[in-house]
């Protein structure tokens, strides 16, 4: 499997978890040499960096950032919501105006020769590596006026975008918002109606949790069509990076994406654990890290072994990627010591047994290397 040996090989004497950090080779991206203490993360999904990305627009931020040592964001992350809506609607405000003059005008970039809506795409970008984007995805980022793009869009995929166009963070992490749904719903609509190529980037794939098939139905409602370019699924891009098989011949007959989100921000997930405790199936966890707790003790109290094989897997496919393989029952503990935060994947099932990486011995690996 030599698609995992950029990842550290595992000492036979490890304890009863791993966890593993993607070598740093790739991480000679500019971001990382931003000058300011508030602004010092250097996770490829953190919003903070957005600066930076406005910076190649050269639209705003333009003074500021020249003056190396200058910290533009408020710390607090209500103060940088307002502060980046204030200084951007002026921007936004222009840049319609300017494709609206040039629908009229029927010139170059007015869509439908002037008369039609422009094209709205609602993008996949993957999990981060820029790698695992399609060519589809590549072609139309590079073709647009005008791109969204939310927490989970890595930097190395914003790189490809061309320098014409403008590029607005609209993410949301918890508790904080940059824009509510509705705003993003209407800065899709304006910019739609006034002839430009609107590109919607999302990680992973747009409609995997991703809330595109609420952007597409709104959209539709007002008369623009959207066209969906799919992009490759946390669950698929992590355990490739893995070596796990979601499905395996006599090991997982069936993978499931479940959602840990809570009702109503509590610590339970959403769906019925009691059929999910199959240990034919592989289960694929996203945004489960708060509610995981919950959902081990009502997969082991339905059924599912103990010792079943695990993985959480932080930042997966970035050079920042960590990853925590542990038994079911551990796997909770395991991940509140490696201090694993959003984005993180969980990936339940026997199938992490066969991953090169796990550490222990298992019925697993034998029925790999018979298969051989
Ligand atoms: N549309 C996305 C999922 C969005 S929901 C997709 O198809 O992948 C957000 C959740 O996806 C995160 O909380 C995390 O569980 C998972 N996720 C997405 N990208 C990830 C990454 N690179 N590493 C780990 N988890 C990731």
């Amino acid at each position: 499997m030599a698609f995992v040996s950029n990842l550290p090989s595992i000492s036979s004497s490890s304890s009863s978890v791993t966890q593993l950090r993607k070598p740093n080779s790739f991480n000679t991206h500019p971001f990382n040499s931003i000058h300011c203490a508030s602004c010092s993360s250097t996770s490829p999904f953190t919003e903070k960096h957005s600066i930076r990305r406005y910076e190649r627009d050269n639209w705003i931020y333009k003074n500021q950032l020249d003056q190396s040592s200058y910290c533009p964001l408020p710390p607090d992350s209500n103060s940088v919501r307002d502060y980046d809506i204030a200084l951007q609607l002026p921007e936004l405000k222009k840049l319609l105006q300017v494709l609206r003059e040039k629908r009229e005008s029927g010139g170059p970039g007015a869509g439908d020769g002037g008369r039609g809506p422009g094209n709205v795409f609602l993008v996949g970008t993957g999990p981060g590596d820029p790698e695992l984007l399609t060519v589809k995805a590549m072609r139309v980022i590079q073709s647009a006026d005008l791109l969204l793009y939310d927490r989970l869009v890595s930097n190395d995929v914003l790189n490809l975008v061309g320098d014409d166009a403008k590029l607005l963070y609209v993410g949301k992490t918890a508790g904080y918002h940059s824009r509510t749904q509705e705003e993003i719903h209407e800065l899709l609509l304006n910019f739609a109606e006034a002839g430009a190529t609107v590109v919607r980037l999302k990680g992973g794939d747009p409609l995997v949790f991703g809330r595109g098939g609420e952007e597409m139905d709104f959209l539709q409602q007002q008369g623009i069509q959207v066209k969906v370019i799919p992009g490759i699924t946390a669950a698929s891009g992590i355990a490739a990076e893995l070596g796990i098989p979601l499905t395996h011949r006599g090991v997982a007959n069936s993978v499931r994406f479940l959602t840990g989100h809570s009702r109503k921000g509590g610590s339970d997930p959403l769906f019925v654990a009691a059929n999910a405790a199959d240990p034919d199936s592989t289960l694929v966890v996203y945004m489960g890290l708060s509610t995981l707790p919950s959902l081990v003790l009502k997969l082991i109290h339905h059924g599912l072994a103990p010792d079943t094989p695990a993985a959480a897997v932080e930042r997966g496919t970035t050079p920042q990627q960590h990853v925590v393989l542990a038994e079911l029952k551990d796997l909770a503990e395991k991940i509140t010591s490696a201090q694993l935060v959003s984005p993180t994947l969980i990936i339940i099932g026997k199938v992490v047994a066969l991953s090169p990486l796990w550490p222990y011995s298992s019925k697993e690996r034998s029925i790999l290397v018979e298969a051989k």
